[in-house]
């Protein structure tokens, strides 16, 4: 398979920044770059890769808050989430203030994504599923060609995002990660956004918060 990707834990939160890139044009997509911006360059240049664009799955400041910067730097183009979260993303200011971060600057994304919408990484095709519950606006990216799924908050290895924020909803959630990811199939991989990977037919055995058998 030509799509290649590599994590790089970015923030307090150890946020899963992930590269994703096409193996024959070595060009790249920074997926969720969070903050801690000279280790996920110092990854670009290692592996030699050109950036192209940055990919958000939703606006929590541990997911964008270094996009501003990036984008501004290299003349990035920033693509997602849904516009639902833009509310965050125009609250960041206020999102480092409440977490005891860094000041960064808000943005405009170049590009809002919807349920259906593909997006590319080189010559490489992204799916782009709108899974609201976390936030309103969360976006998971499925490369169905290697069965890598970048989920960000939604579903964690043995766990699920947190729905206690303003427009979070845990029904929301659960309908977001049985109706839109099951479907993707149990053999998919899945990068999250805090912690180790594992596949959709694990966590569909075992997660005590959406594993098959709680439904009966
Ligand atoms: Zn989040
Ligand atoms: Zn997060």
């Amino acid at each position: 398979m030509s799509l290649q990707f590599h994590t790089v834990p970015v923030t307090p939160f150890q946020q899963n920044c992930t590269l994703l890139w096409c193996e024959d044009s070595k060009r790249a997509a920074v997926v969720d770059p969070g903050g801690d911006l000279d280790r996920i360059l110092a990854a670009v240049e290692e592996r030699g890769l050109k950036l192209e664009k940055i990919l958000l799955t939703h606006g929590h400041l541990d997911h964008v808050g270094g996009t501003a910067e990036l984008s501004k730097q290299r003349q990035l183009p920033v693509e997602g989430p849904h516009e639902d979260d833009n509310f965050w993303i125009e609250q960041l200011p206020m999102q480092t203030q409440m977490f005891g971060f860094p000041p960064v600057e808000s943005f405009t994304p170049d590009r809002w994504l919807n349920q259906g919408d593909t997006a590319t990484v080189g010559d490489e095709l992204l799916e782009v599923h709108h899974c609201p519950g976390h936030t309103p606006g969360h976006v998971i990216f499925f490369h169905r060609p290697s069965g890598l799924a970048l989920v960000g908050d939604v579903l964690f290895a043995g766990s699920i995002g947190r729905t206690d924020f303003p427009k979070g909803d845990h029904d929301t959630l659960i309908r977001s990660i049985t109706e839109k990811l099951w479907p993707l199939g149990d053999e998919v991989r899945f990068i999250p956004g805090h912690g180790p990977m594992s596949t959709f037919g694990q966590e569909r055995q075992t997660n005590p918060f959406v594993a098959d058998k709680r439904f009966g």
